[in-house]
């Protein structure tokens, strides 16, 4: 049986550890400020929203939901982006997607500051991890390199397969696997034969978005299985894994839910730490 690799217990630690960091840095007059907006009714991101602001409460960062309604045209989006670049009291800015259809996105992550971009979508960053320079590195891969290292895997020379291709998930994750030396190969929609190569993962990414999509006979023995897949079904939440048989093959995995959604919100409060840090307020 596989290793549960719990996002929950990690995260329970790092939010103790960065309310510690936060009473720290207001001691030295720093006081960590996160804006989101969120344009529209969207019931998903309206808990995904919540749940941050939660977050921030618990560790003590100031925090702000800028709710815009559906019909807010591509202009006052970004002016409002443009108030909070020059708010002195928010280090970090966070536009909830997906935006209504309407919407530009890519102009919209344009318009944030990139020091204050704490999910890593603008193109600066993402161009800067993509040349291997220094970056805000998106939350939900940071949060998959971060389990793995928890749990001691070692990543150099190994076999990482992505099923995914998103800017927000699977391209950077590629990115970071990549980074510590592993073999990455990239799957999507139009892969041919994709159980061969999800077959010779070390470490197999499923960024999906299709209810346990991934079955057993897909996974090698002892490969550790990432889940980052949020699907509704039946009122319940489930992952891109099939958890239960994928669980009997593989070393280690994730659970959906208390895996890498936890992890994803960690690394939002810990990219929006370091964000205050580099404005020094
Ligand atoms: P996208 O819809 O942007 O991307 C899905 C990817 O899966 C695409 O690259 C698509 O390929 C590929 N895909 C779709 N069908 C298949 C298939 N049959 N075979 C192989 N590949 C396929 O999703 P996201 O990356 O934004 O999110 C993925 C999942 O992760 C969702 O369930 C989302 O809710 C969840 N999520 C969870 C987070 C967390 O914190 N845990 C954070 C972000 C997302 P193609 O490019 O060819 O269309």
């Amino acid at each position: 049986m596989a290793i549960i690799l719990s996002g929950k217990e990690i995260s329970d630690r790092l939010t103790a550890e960065q309310k510690e960091r936060v009473k720290e840095l207001k001691a030295q007059g720093i006081q960590p400020g996160l804006a989101v907006v969120l344009v529209g009714e969207d019931p998903a991101s309206q808990i995904y929203v919540r749940n941050k602001g939660i977050a921030c409460e618990t560790i003590g960062i100031y925090s702000e939901t800028i709710r815009l309604p559906g019909d807010t045209t591509q202009g006052q989006l970004e002016d409002t982006i443009q108030k909070l670049n020059k708010d002195n009291k928010i280090s970090g800015i966070l536009v909830q997607l997906p935006l209504p259809k309407h919407l530009n996105e890519d102009a919209a992550l344009a318009c944030i500051l990139p020091e204050k971009d704490v999910d890593g979508f603008h193109l600066i960053n993402a161009g800067r991890l993509f040349s291997g320079q220094e970056s805000v590195i998106p939350c939900t891969p940071k949060g998959i390199l971060y389990m793995l290292k928890e749990a001691g895997i070692s990543l150099a020379g190994k076999e990482a397969v992505i099923v995914g291709r998103s800017n927000i998930v699977g391209k950077p994750a590629a990115m970071l696997l990549m980074r510590e030396h592993c073999t990455v190969t990239v799957c999507h929609s139009r892969t041919k034969d994709l159980a061969e190569h999800t077959r010779r993962a070390d470490i197999l990414v499923a960024a999906i978005g299709k209810p346990r999509f991934i079955t057993a006979d897909m996974v090698k023995p002892g490969a550790a299985v990432m889940d980052v897949g949020i699907n509704r079904v039946e009122g319940k939440v489930v992952g891109d894994v099939d958890f239960e048989p994928v669980s009997r093959v593989a070393g280690f995995i994730t659970p959906v839910p208390g895996g890498i959604g936890k992890m994803t919100i960690s690394m939002l409060m810990e990219n929006t730490l370091e964000a205050a840090c580099r404005q020094g307020r």
